[in-house]
């Protein structure tokens, strides 16, 4: 890392500042320069955009992102423990990462920057990430406030995002990412390359928002297809009877005998306009 900026290799700082990982707050730290800067580089150009980064922890991911130019960085940390260790990487770009401590599920994300372009990076714990994933499908005005997510997760996890129909890993965020996004997988990063490692693979996750998405209300949406797979091995006439079932169906022109994971994007937005 010394190589980076300057500043002290992360090994140290997490010595000096006693940032023992936390299990419950999901702390699985990044300590090596050249996978951070691939994952601050999968978000493309930095230099003209405010990032949003949620749980910087000591700060691997933020300083390369601020090392590959951010014009500005905004990081929402809940571990007060890490405020010290980012305290030193604001002092050294000054004016340029603004850290606030906080829990990101209840942070009002388009108020951070109103007005500027933004691009939001994050290394997270993975159950919070698909929950502000969600969110950042889901809000009311489209194109949102963000040009570009750019999230590690649980490879499994990846897979849902960026899944399309007749995939075994297709389901509500393959739904939604498909809807409003197009959704890549970056690149895998292997357990060892955390501390502590987790069980399992990681993957990156890059998904930039489509202009004009087929129109219709995205909680709506949501409801269709959690009802669908909810009971995704059922036929669609019987998962969808609590919401119309075959009249549903039969207004949208789809045949209910068939499973929610043959549905294509386009299909779930017609059966949510149906309803
Ligand atoms: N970005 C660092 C890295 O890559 O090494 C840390 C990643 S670690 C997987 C997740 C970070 O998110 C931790 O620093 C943890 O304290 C923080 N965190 C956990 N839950 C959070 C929440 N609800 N809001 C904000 N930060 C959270």
């Amino acid at each position: 890392m010394a190589a980076l900026d300057g500043l002290p290799p992360l090994r140290e700082v997490i010595a000096r500042h006693g940032l023992d990982a936390r299990k419950a707050l999901g702390q699985n730290f990044l300590l090596d320069l050249n996978l951070t800067q691939k994952i601050a580089r999968t978000a493309g150009d930095i230099a003209s955009h405010t990032v949003i980064e949620v749980g910087p922890g000591p700060g691997g991911l933020t300083r390369a992102i601020l090392a590959l130019g951010a014009k500005r960085v905004i990081a929402i940390e809940r571990d007060a423990r890490c405020l010290p260790a980012l305290a030193e990487i604001s002092e050294h770009y000054p004016g340029r990462l603004t850290v606030i401590e906080g829990d990101a599920l209840k942070t009002d994300f388009e108020a951070l920057a109103p007005g500027e372009p933004v691009r939001i990076i994050a290394n997270l714990p993975y159950n919070v990430g698909t929950q502000l994933l969600v969110d950042w499908l889901l809000p009311k005005r489209w194109p949102p406030f963000w040009d570009s997510l750019t999230l590690m997760f649980q490879r499994e996890v990846g897979l849902r995002i960026v899944a399309q129909e007749n995939d075994d890993h297709y389901g509500r965020l393959g739904v939604l990412a498909g809807w409003r996004t197009r959704a890549r997988l970056a690149f895998d990063v292997p357990p060892q390359a955390f501390t502590p490692p987790p069980k399992v693979t990681s993957t990156v996750v890059h998904l930039e928002p489509v202009a004009e998405p087929l129109s219709c209300d995205s909680r709506t949406l949501e409801r269709v297809t959690q009802a669908a797979f909810g009971q995704r091995r059922k036929m669609l006439r019987q998962s969808l009877k609590p919401l119309g079932g075959e009249a549903l169906l039969s207004r949208a022109g789809i045949d209910p005998q068939r499973r929610a994971e043959t549905l294509s994007v386009e299909e779930f937005v017609r059966l949510a306009n149906a309803l």
